[in-house]
């Protein structure tokens, strides 16, 4: 596919030292950009300098929300390849979000072009240093500058990418999780298996009590009885309950994850007993007392897995195994982050080589 591109003036330096790269603070120096206008579709797919987009005050995606987004990764492999961890996976999933805030649907190969044609410009900002990647955010918004509620006629699609450190710096790390029990994040029929920014709004004020606590991420529970698990805001969820691997099975209020779908996979090509099922967090307080609760770990593209070492649910903190990380979560880490990287066979086929 032949896209149009336009040359930047100037070009910016590459970021000197990867390790300091941190998350989401750095551009590259092109974007890919796509326009949608009812009647003719999308159109228009080009790549341009990364640079402020102009929109009228009145644009829709301000005033309403109607927006969605992706999160994936491009990898630098050892050999100096870049590759890309089940992309696929992330148009399909922009497209059940797109149609729950009606938005029209995007041809998942022509996005995914547009993403490899962006990226072969870009190939020298796929950070090196071991953990690095280029984080991709593909994103939707709709443009009308009209004041009215209904779905847009005017859309742009933009992807851009953002250099990102290791998010592990020191190790794989537990982190502390806060039960949420007033707030809600989603509830089933709304929107929170889609990837909008306004789920995103809705858990702030849950992220803010977590850490005024000293927690660093939220637990959400069911948004009508606060009595289930749902997921951890930007990460799913998963416990182990003696030799049962158990996640929040998906209803409509939790986002569908990659990693978590991944993880599912893994767990099952090993010949682990995994379910997907309604959990409440009686059972998880109930596990722990029986000592049955080996390890709690949360799935994303950020983290990748991310163990869990401490859960406070009203007065009751848990410590799982000795908040150390368990010996499952390790292995999905090593497994998931070596197929990402191209240092582990790719058996199930997930890695899209540029
Ligand atoms: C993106 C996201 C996840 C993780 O999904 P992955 O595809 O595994 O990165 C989980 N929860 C929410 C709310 C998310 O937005």
């Amino acid at each position: 596919m032949e896209f149009k591109f336009e040359k930047a003036a100037a070009l910016k330096a590459k970021p000197a030292d990867e390790t300091q790269l941190g998350f989401g603070k750095v551009f590259t120096d092109y974007m890919f950009v796509m326009d949608y206008d009812t009647g003719e579709g999308w159109h228009d797919g080009r790549i341009v300098p990364y640079a402020p987009i102009s929109l009228s005050p009145a644009s829709m995606c301000l005033h309403y929300g109607q927006e969605v987004f992706e999160g994936m990764k491009a990898y630098r492999t050892k050999e100096g390849n870049i590759q890309l961890f089940r992309p696929e996976e992330n148009f399909k999933r922009l497209n059940q979000s797109n149609e729950r805030l009606v938005i029209p649907h995007l041809d998942e190969t022509l996005a995914l072009e547009g993403l490899k044609a962006l990226l072969e410009v870009e190939k020298d900002w796929v950070p090196s240093a071991p953990g690095t990647s280029l984080y991709i955010r593909p994103f939707i918004i709709a443009v009308d500058p009209f004041l009215g509620v209904r779905p847009g006629d005017k859309y742009m699609f933009i992807i851009i990418l953002s250099p990102s450190g290791a998010y592990y710096a020191s190790g794989l790390n537990p982190v502390s999780i806060y039960v949420e029990n007033k707030y809600v994040r989603a509830v089933r029929g709304g929107m929170g298996f889609a990837k909008t920014g306004g789920n995103y709004a809705a858990s702030l004020i849950g992220q803010d009590e977590a850490h005024k606590q000293n927690y660093s991420q939220v637990l959400w529970l069911d948004g009508v009885e606060q009595k289930y698990i749902e997921e951890v805001g930007a990460m799913n969820i998963f416990f182990v309950i003696g030799d049962e691997v158990v996640t929040p099975e998906l209803q409509g209020s939790i986002l569908p994850g990659i990693t978590r779908k991944s993880t599912i996979e893994l767990c099952k090509s090993w010949g682990m007993k995994v379910s997907e099922r309604r959990i409440s967090i009686q059972e998880i307080a109930d596990a722990y007392d029986r000592g049955e609760l080996k390890e709690v770990f949360g799935t994303g593209t950020a983290a990748v897995i991310s163990p869990v070492g401490h859960l406070k649910w009203n007065d009751k903190v848990m410590e799982i195994n000795g908040n150390k990380i368990g010996a499952i979560s390790q292995k999905l880490y090593d497994t998931m982050t070596g197929i990402q990287w191209g240092e582990l066979d790719d058996p199930f086929n997930w890695v899209v080589k540029l």
